[in-house]
């Protein structure tokens, strides 16, 4: 398979622009979807897999370039996996991220108002697809498992950083310095699969 040379960043979302801009090798020239100024087509997918594709199929027909979508969220098994492929729907249309925790929050009491003296098993998922020029589609998916934070701390990070601690440590995402959470989560599993495709 040819090296990329550049490559399309199909998120409209800018902190997982900024993780991913930071994982790719550096001599691949990368565009964002605002240097095109395009929206993001309707996720109307039922997984991780299937709405990442409609991502990187969309913003690579758009621009004709290759595209390496991302689509990821956050499942809570008591919620059913909720608010997983809604991760993003839970924040609103102004991506309000505190809101869309307030609901986690509210959603885990209904379920049992002593989650808080329990440990909340969850996980991020990743899909990460490409979408080449011939039209050929790869998909690979990478997870983190952990519990749910009693409350949300820690200011680094974006979206559901403050709620989620990764199975083994005692801080959430958002406490954790950037580079260190790179290193762990389900975009960097997701990335480590995906690498020998670009
Ligand atoms: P989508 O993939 O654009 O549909 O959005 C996924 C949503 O899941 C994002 O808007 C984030 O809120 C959330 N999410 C995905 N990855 C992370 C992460 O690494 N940290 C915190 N939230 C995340």
């Amino acid at each position: 398979m040819k090296k990329i040379k550049e490559l399309l960043i199909g998120t409209n979302n800018k902190g997982k622009l900024k993780e991913i801009r930071n994982l790719l090798p550096k001599n691949i020239k990368t565009y964002s979807t605002s240097d095109f100024q395009l929206k993001s087509p309707k996720e109307n997918g039922k997984s991780f897999e299937e709405n990442s594709i409609i991502k990187s199929k969309y913003f690579s027909n758009k621009t004709n370039l290759i595209c390496l979508a991302d689509d990821s969220g956050l499942e809570i098994d008591l919620l059913n996996k909720k608010p997983g492929i809604y991760s993003a729907r839970w924040a609103g249309t102004r991506s309000d991220f505190q809101k869309a925790i307030k609901r986690v929050y509210k959603q885990l009491s209904k379920k049992d108002k002593l989650w808080r003296e329990k440990k909340i098993k969850a996980r991020f998922i990743c899909a990460l697809s490409i979408c080449y020029l011939d039209k050929k589609i790869i998909v690979v998916k990478g997870k983190i498992e952990g519990f749910i934070s009693n409350e949300p701390k820690g200011n680094n990070g974006f979206g559901y950083d403050p709620i989620f601690i990764p199975n083994k440590k005692n801080k959430t995402f958002a406490q954790m310095q950037p580079s260190k959470k790179y290193k762990l989560d389900h975009r960097f599993k997701a990335f480590k699969k995906i690498k020998r495709f670009l």
